[in-house]
């Protein structure tokens, strides 16, 4: 087999969805799986709508999912002298023509069709005219001379399967705007044969665009790639995934402190199976993704399993990896604090939370300063009573007279305190939690206490057993 060259072609007129996150992470993982090459293509060739602030932040949603690109990025709106290239040699072939036609005429002419109940469509009147460039004239393929027998076009599609296409089905389709830019169709067809691309893996909005750009390849005379057309992503009703149903970008999904894995991982599923395999790795998806049990029918979203996926993960990933990842959410909140402190903080609560985001506010509740601590209205109603802050008051010279501050250590002179005075651990485990943290959630005590260390300890306690 030759090198598999796959591509992912967005355009940069808005941030990358779902949807074309997928498309992407199939494309790479073919790619990876046959040790090929995957390109990245800015197909920014809508200058009113294409902004570089999209570009950028595709980009980032790329890296951060971890699909990194081989090769130089490129950009459509820089690559224009190689469709001119195409176009005058399709002109010279005779494979296209001049058209003069203004939009109104072809306009009417869809409309007289429509009339007569016919598909509507440019009728071919400049075909035969022979002309040459004018100012507000196109370029039109000439369907006529590239399949002169008419018949159909026919392609095996990855995911679909067998498609044919009567050929006068066909326009005459404008491949050069009056501008002098490319249209979609001819600019993909010059790129991906340019780039040496095997595998054009999209969306199947770009399914009735196939057989046009096969035309082109015909008419240029160079070999198909491979097509595979992946079916929409619908909600969890069915219904096209829209923002009700809470989609995003994923930028969005990374502030709400996802984790990639878990978005490759639900994204993955949508629309490719392996057995009955939920759980992947990156390595396990190289492994198995060899462009065979794609999916024909649509696949819906399912956010709840994303979140699960999430939690997942987050017990999953390494805590220095996870430190990493939290880091930057941290210290958005204005806490400072290094990877270091970090480590022991993300590994007690890394069970707890379901989200980085979660994760950053058990961080920031630890950090912050003493002041900034919220008591939990209700639970400080209970537990700080006159009696709560007299344990407070008691525990805290407790702790202060301790020799080391370690979780065996806190958990004896907890427990003695409470033996020792005739107590029930819940007359002094709901007001130590209220002065720690502000409310009855977290951790084993002396884990927590540990791990936040005496100074800050002592100066909760201090704080709330003020009388
Ligand atoms: N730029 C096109 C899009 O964003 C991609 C087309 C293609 O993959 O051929 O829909």
């Amino acid at each position: 087999m030759n090198k598999v060259i796959t591509r992912f072609a967005p355009s940069p007129t808005g941030h990358l969805h779902i949807g074309g996150a997928r498309t992407a992470l199939f494309c790479w993982l073919l790619a990876r799986h046959y040790g090929g090459e995957f390109r990245l293509r800015i197909e920014d060739t809508d200058l009113e709508r294409s902004k570089q602030e999209y570009t950028d932040s595709i980009l980032a949603s790329m890296r951060w999912l971890g699909l990194d690109w081989d090769g130089e990025l490129a950009y459509q709106t820089q690559r224009t002298a190689l469709y001119n290239a195409a176009v005058d040699r399709l002109l010279e072939t005779g494979k296209a023509y001049w058209c003069s036609c203004t939009p109104e005429e072809v306009e009417a002419m869809r409309e007289a069709a429509r009339a007569r109940g016919d598909k509507p469509r440019y009728d071919g009147r400049c075909r035969d005219k022979h002309l040459g460039p004018a100012p507000g004239s196109v370029v039109r393929l000439n369907v006529a001379a590239v399949m002169p027998d008419g018949g159909r076009i026919v392609f095996d599609d990855m995911v679909k399967g067998h498609i044919a296409v009567d050929v006068d089905e066909l326009d005459d389709m404008i491949l050069r705007r009056s501008d002098g830019m490319p249209t979609y169709n001819m600019a993909v067809v010059v790129d991906d044969h340019d780039m040496g691309v095997t595998h054009v893996i999209r969306g199947d909005d770009h399914v009735s665009n196939t057989p046009k750009q096969i035309l082109l390849y015909k008419a240029l005379g160079w070999d198909l790639p491979v097509f595979g057309h992946v079916p929409m992503i619908l909600g969890p009703d069915r219904q096209k995934l829209s923002k009700r149903h809470g989609a995003r970008a994923v930028v969005e999904y990374q502030k709400d402190g996802l984790l990639p894995a878990a978005l490759v991982n639900c994204l993955v599923r949508l629309g490719w199976s392996h057995g009955d395999q939920e759980l992947f790795t990156m390595d396990e998806l190289i492994e198995f993704f060899d462009g065979t049990n794609l999916n024909s029918s649509a696949a819906a979203f399912d956010f709840e399993k994303l979140n699960w996926f999430n939690a997942h993960y987050l017990h999953e990933t390494p805590v220095e990896e996870l430190v990493r990842l939290v880091e930057p959410f941290v210290v958005r909140k204005g806490l400072d604090v290094t990877a270091e402190a970090l480590v022991p903080m993300v590994a007690l609560y890394r069970e707890r939370a379901n989200t980085l985001l979660d994760l950053a506010d058990d961080m920031a509740r630890m950090l912050c300063p003493t002041e900034a601590v919220v008591y939990d209205e209700k639970a400080a109603a209970k537990a700080l009573t006159d009696e709560g802050r007299a344990q407070l008051r008691a525990l805290h010279d407790v702790f202060a007279a301790l020799p080391d501050f370690d979780p065996a250590t806190l958990d004896t002179a907890l427990n003695s305190y409470v033996a020792g005075n005739g107590l029930k651990f819940k007359q002094v485990g709901p007001p130590l939690r209220v002065a720690l943290l502000g409310n009855q959630s977290g951790p084993h005590l002396p884990d927590l206490m540990a791990v936040m260390g005496r100074e800050r300890v002592l100066s909760r306690l201090e704080r709330a057993g003020r009388a």
